[in-house]
């Protein structure tokens, strides 16, 4: 890890700890994590409920280790998670760092997407020393290649696709099943290989040629092919219209599915917890250190951090290298 001693006053006393955005599964594993390396280190911690709504409305709870038993198995976040529109506000982001300084908050750990890190940024330009921890389903966070919850939220749409698959294949159905993701068509890509599926539409590489879709199941059709399976990623979105055009251009029953809420929910997976465990306790860790606004990552197989503003200009695409992949495997 690399350290950087902290000089005395600006020893980090008490911390601040949020989830903020869409909640995803692995974010309590976080939280524990956070608390209990902060305890262990002598200092303490204010839980925020409700993210960044919360911290304008001081809606804190002192947190002990106690406070965090019985959550790592738990989906959702017991902090409670929100969007808050007064942070897209210039006075918002003061606001929050004046009730962090009201509060005796030093440093505060931010679990949460793309959004919550432009939050946290915005804090930070106020004097308040911040970590955040990618915490989304979408794994749309640009700095690292996990975020907490995307492992959960895929085996749960795999999972579902499986049962959809089940029934379309005895009714002999072309299948059209959307799954979550918002802009990226991560979880899209990995359940279309993983479910095997024979067309992936994801927004990063889908032409809206819908015309070839229907030309490549009239073909697979011809080939004696009874089961279509198409994910759709939810970015791309508008699958009952693609069901009816695909039905009326093919001749093939066709059905949409909509898997939704479903994948932000459940138990989360050994990989969510595992890892969230590790970014909580790291968070921590380096504000021990004296490390100042931060973003926690996972790149190239190691945990790290890096410069939060840095993180936040980051871009990201698909995996390239799955992409081309699943082009081989679908047909
Ligand atoms: P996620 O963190 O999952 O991407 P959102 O995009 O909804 O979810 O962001 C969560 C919250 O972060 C928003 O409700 C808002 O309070 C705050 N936020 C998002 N973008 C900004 C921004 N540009 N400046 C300040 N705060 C922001």
């Amino acid at each position: 890890m690399g350290l950087f001693k902290a000089k005395k006053e600006e020893e980090v006393r008490t911390i601040g700890v949020l989830t903020s955005g869409g909640d995803a599964p692995g974010m309590n594993a976080a939280v524990r994590a956070a608390v209990r390396t902060a305890v262990h280190a002598g200092m303490k911690v204010k839980g925020i409920r409700r993210g960044y709504s919360g911290l304008l409305e001081e809606d804190f709870i002192d947190m002990t280790t106690r406070s965090v038993s019985d959550i790592i198995q738990k989906g959702g976040t017991i902090l409670y998670t929100a969007r808050c529109p007064e942070m897209l506000r210039p006075e918002g982001p003061e606001k929050a760092a004046y009730i962090c300084r009201k509060n005796g908050i030093d440093a505060l750990v931010v679990i949460g997407g793309d959004g919550s890190y432009r939050g946290a940024l915005e804090i930070s330009k106020h004097g308040v020393n911040v970590v955040a921890i990618p915490g989304t389903i979408d794994l749309d966070v640009a700095s690292s290649d996990y975020t907490i919850g995307f492992d959960t939220a895929l085996n749960t749409a795999m999972e579902a696709i499986d049962r959809v698959r089940d029934t379309s294949a005895s009714h002999e159905r072309c299948s059209i099943i959307e799954v979550m993701g918002r802009k990226a068509g991560h979880i899209a890509l990995w359940c279309g290989i993983a479910n095997g599926a024979e067309e992936i539409l994801i927004p990063e590489r889908y032409d809206y040629e819908e015309q070839n879709i229907i030309d490549r199941i009239a073909e697979r059709k011809k080939l004696g092919k009874k089961l279509h399976i198409i994910i759709n990623a939810e970015g791309v979105g508008d699958s009952n219209g693609m069901a009816k055009r695909i039905e009326a251009a093919t001749g093939l029953e066709t059905r949409a599915t909509i898997i939704g809420y479903i994948q932000r929910g459940g138990s989360p997976t050994c990989r969510d917890r595992v890892f969230a465990s590790a970014m909580g306790a790291r968070a921590v860790d380096i504000l021990i250190a004296g490390a100042e606004n931060r973003a926690i990552c996972f790149r190239k197989g190691e945990f790290t951090d890096i410069d939060l503003a840095e993180a936040i200009a980051m871009k990201k695409d698909i995996d390239t290298e799955l992409w081309d992949i699943s082009r081989k495997l679908c047909r």
